[in-house]
């Protein structure tokens, strides 16, 4: 499975991108952001979450680790593991039920969870880039990897 690149010029291509992957990820799907502080992972989601129906904000859950939201034909959970100190806490909040045949889970900082956490359909990794980001876009399953075909038409 190869890798796919983009270059995102500025926030609304981000966004864009996020709204791509709203039109072909289905759940069940599990998609690893990662990437620097102020890399995009956040303002993907978003595009992403908004495009999936919800109106609203959508803000990295840094300290409740995770948000819920409820969307016409798909359950998303954002989480946010960047202040995470114990991996237990995983545990407790009761982290796999999250994963499920009816939800599409978005993950930042998922290396924090590392070992915990179902494997990735899809990684993408942000990176700064002159003024823009360059995205990398990795499937880890077969339903990742049509999502990546679909992305790149
Ligand atoms: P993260 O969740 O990775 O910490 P955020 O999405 O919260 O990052 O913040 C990213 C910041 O970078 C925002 O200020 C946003 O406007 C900006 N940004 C997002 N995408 C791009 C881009 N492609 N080029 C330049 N700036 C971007
Ligand atoms: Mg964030």
């Amino acid at each position: 499975m190869q890798d796919v690149k983009f270059y995102l010029e500025n926030e609304a291509v981000t966004v864009e991108i996020g709204q791509k992957l709203a039109k072909v990820a289905r759940p069940p799907l599990t998609l690893y952001l990662t990437g620097d502080l102020g890399a995009g992972k956040t303002t993907l989601s978003r595009g992403l979450i908004q495009a999936l129906g919800h109106q609203g904000a959508v803000k990295s859950p840094t300290y409740t680790l995770v948000e819920p939201y409820e969307l016409p034909g798909v359950e998303v959970y954002h989480f946010d593991l960047y202040r995470l100190s114990d991996p237990e806490e995983l545990e407790f909040m009761g982290i796999r039920d999250y994963f499920s045949e009816n939800s599409l889970c978005i993950v930042e900082w998922p290396d924090r969870g590392e070992g915990l956490l179902p494997p990735a359909d899809l990684h993408l990794h942000l990176a700064y880039s002159g003024n823009g980001r360059e995205l990398n876009v990795h499937a880890g399953s077969a339903a990742g990897q049509a999502v990546i075909e679909h992305l790149s038409q």
